[in-house]
């Protein structure tokens, strides 16, 4: 999924047609569209935009004789028998027929879809297009049925409510329809240059590319246009805070004296990018610093000394985390460790607690501020803001540095924080306002987390053996990637596994965690497992952030080929924590060597940065732009870019905001204002 959910998109606004409801498409009516509507497509326009999470090839049809077990095909066949409903469980209804085609037989079964039964006859043939059984070469699981080879078939992100090809037929009503309304975005002369694909052509091939080469060209143009857009803002970021003075503050304490306070000696590399920090505070350029680290690093110390330098001098110093439990712990690290007056605020305060702290730091009295988003409301004001700290760099993008650098009256250094590797060489082109402080050195005497890739034929072993270590007082994660049955028939689903688990295990205490559950039960179950009731917790990724349980100590991924690298990085962080020994599973089905290389990395090295310039070089930029980890998500299109695109980007931004003229900058300014919250000016 590559659209930002509940993100309204932010293209061609002044297209008034384009902006239609939905509710004007042809078989939508109040309740798709309210189910469009958590996809984050309200108009016309964003479901012309809705970008498919995968194709289907069914440009070509196969022979029964030379199916591939889990291979996707599209097969002519004809009926043997009338459709029969095969009882499974309470949960499941199959229904299965068999066909032929003249190099041989095989089974069709349907989970969940007893509608079917009325459509099919015996004797006919139709055009089945599905996916092989696992294990079952003579059967194919979940077949749509056509008159005519379907082509290359986009596969939408879905929720209750909607299903493919109720998304498909939507989406060509509005290109038919409205397609022509859309007009070209970016300037002709880069498109020439570029080489891209005009607007109406990239999005009419996104939904229906004729060829994968097509596709290719149309995901290009639309990946291009959105980093363009980025690299926009960050250009103009830059030289606005390169022009800037900012402040320069006293160091009234060394580095030395510092390390003193600490219970613990610093490591070499927190030393290193404690030197730099200090240069920067000094000196009167402004700061604008990014640190990456892998979790566990001590990147907090690294913090504290700033906040300290800053409040010594005389400034506020902000200090912004993604959740309240991490603002909490830093909020806790500093009175201990820097022993100075803080405040906390965060976005759970009453309203009399938050005038109190409201007050507090805009007469000036509080020095140093931790807080979470609740740092960037309208309301609050600063005396005199001359530091920014921001963790967990990967919930914040380029708007909230801008949104948090404009609460002050002077130009405060920024630093930021980040926990989540990306190669050095992306970094660099990515966040090109900032400079870089790379924090390549964990602290001493942590145990590697013992790491392996179980095949599906061992996985009850290892549940056994998890089961004995849970009897010892431990505690496990169960992480899949769906929640529940969808037309991914191959891949675990949380629910189905929760279930699994508790008919194998009746006396052990299972939960169930996923991110469609209220909000109230989330917190329930995790705060039952961090009290250790819970002993093992199954979930999708929503444990990905966030929940922090020392005694937890097992990390299980199913279906771990269908995670990207940097995704199991952060997964298996949540594990390793505490004395005891952790290990973390990666189930996966025996898959194409390119997988298993991916999933040997894992197995190979705990270091992020290395995990994650592997996983460069395996897959391309895309995973690193694509999902919301990196404060991107603004960039919809972007996770189909290569390197060549994303230099190429970069090199169109920086020509036009030398060379465009004033008119042709207006046409972003509004972009700029909506997804970043600020415009070129240029006369
Ligand atoms: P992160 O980089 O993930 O924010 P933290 O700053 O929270 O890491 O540090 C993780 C843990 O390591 C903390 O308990 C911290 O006190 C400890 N720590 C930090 N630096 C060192 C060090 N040089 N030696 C030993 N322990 C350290
Ligand atoms: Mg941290």
């Amino acid at each position: 999924m590559h659209f930002a959910i509940g993100e309204q998109p932010f293209y061609r606004l002044e297209d008034a047609l384009l902006q239609s409801a939905v509710t004007c498409l042809k078989g939508i009516g109040e309740q798709r569209a309210k189910a469009f509507k958590r996809l984050g497509v309200n108009t016309v326009i964003e479901l012309l935009y809705f970008m498919p999470r995968d194709y289907l090839d069914y440009s070509h049809l196969s022979m029964v004789d030379s199916l591939v077990c889990g291979e996707r095909c599209a097969l002519h066949l004809r009926v043997l028998n009338e459709p029969k409903n095969v009882f499974v469980s309470r949960r499941l209804q199959m229904l299965a027929l068999s066909a032929e085609d003249e190099t041989g037989q095989l089974q069709i079964v349907w989970y969940n879809q007893p509608y079917r039964k009325s459509l099919l006859r015996k004797g006919c043939e139709y055009i089945f297009c599905g996916q092989v059984d696992n294990n079952r070469i003579n059967r194919l699981i979940n077949p749509i049925v056509c008159s005519e080879l379907p082509g290359i078939l986009p596969v939408y992100p879905l929720t209750k409510g909607l299903t493919q090809g109720c998304i498909r037929a939507a989406v060509k009503c509005a290109a038919d329809t409205y397609l022509e309304e859309l007009n070209e975005s970016l300037p002709g002369s880069i498109i020439e240059k570029y080489e891209l694909m005009d607007l109406r052509q990239a999005i009419h091939t996104l939904h229906f590319p004729q060829t994968f080469s097509r596709l290719e060209a149309s995901r290009k143009r639309l990946a291009f246009e959105d980093l363009f857009v980025y690299f926009l803002a960050v250009n103009t970021f830059k030289e606005k805070r390169k022009s800037q003075k900012g402040i320069s503050f006293k160091i009234h304490e060394t580095i030395e004296e510092f390390e003193k306070k600490l219970p613990f000696n610093l490591t070499k590399a927190q030393h290193r990018v404690l030197l730099e920090l200090e240069a920067d505070l000094k000196d009167f350029r402004p700061m604008n610093r990014l640190i990456q680290g892998d979790v566990g690093s001590g990147k907090t110390v690294l913090a504290l000394y700033a906040l300290k330098v800053a409040a010594s001098s005389g400034y506020q110093a902000a200090f912004m985390a993604p959740t309240e439990i991490l603002a909490k712990q830093h909020f806790d690290s500093i009175k201990n460790i820097l022993g100075t007056e803080v405040c906390l605020l965060s976005g759970s305060m009453k309203k009399s607690e938050r005038d109190a702290a409201y007050s507090y730091i805009e007469t000036g009295r509080a020095k140093i501020i931790v807080g979470t988003h609740a740092l960037i409301q309208p309301g609050l004001k600063f005396l005199n803001l001359g530091l920014v700290i921001t963790d967990e760099q990967h919930r914040f993008g380029v708007r909230q540095r801008a949104q948090l650098v404009s609460k002050s009256n002077t130009v405060p250094d920024v630093l930021i924080m980040s926990a989540t590797p990306i190669p050095r060489t992306l970094s660099m082109l990515l966040y090109g306002d900032l400079e870089l402080s790379m924090l390549d050195e964990l602290p001493p005497g942590r145990l590697p987390i013992k790491t392996h890739i179980i095949s599906k034929n061992k996985r009850a072993a290892m549940y056994g053996f998890i089961y004995q270590q849970l009897l010892k007082d431990m505690q496990a994660y169960v992480v899949c990637p769906l929640i529940d049955y969808s037309e991914r028939f191959n891949v675990k689903n949380a629910i189905e596994v929760f279930n699994e688990l508790v008919d194998r295990f009746p006396n052990l205490s299972i939960g169930l965690l996923h991110g469609s559950m209220s909000t109230y039960d989330k917190a329930a179950i995790a705060a039952s497992f961090r009290r250790g009731e819970i002993k093992m917790l199954v979930s999708t990724t929503v444990v990905e952030v966030g929940l922090d349980v020392p005694s937890a100590t097992i990390m299980v991924v199913e279906n771990a080929e269908q995670f990207g690298l940097a995704q199991l990085h952060q997964l298996r962080g949540r594990v390793g924590r505490g004395k005891v020994q952790s290990f973390c599973f990666l189930v996966c089905e025996e898959g194409s060597n390119m997988q298993n290389e991916r999933l040997q990395i894992m197995v190979q090295t705990s270091d992020g940065f290395e995990i994650a310039e592997r996983d460069l070089e395996l897959r391309g930029p895309g995973e690193f732009l694509g999902t919301r980890q990196h404060g991107l998500s603004e960039l919809s299109a972007s996770s189909y870019a290569n390197m060549s695109v994303l230099l190429e980007a970069k090199t169109a931004a920086a020509e036009f905001i030398n060379y465009c003229s004033a008119d042709e900058i207006k046409r972003f300014n509004a972009r700029l204002k909506k997804i970043y919250n600020f415009e070129i000016a240029k006369n």
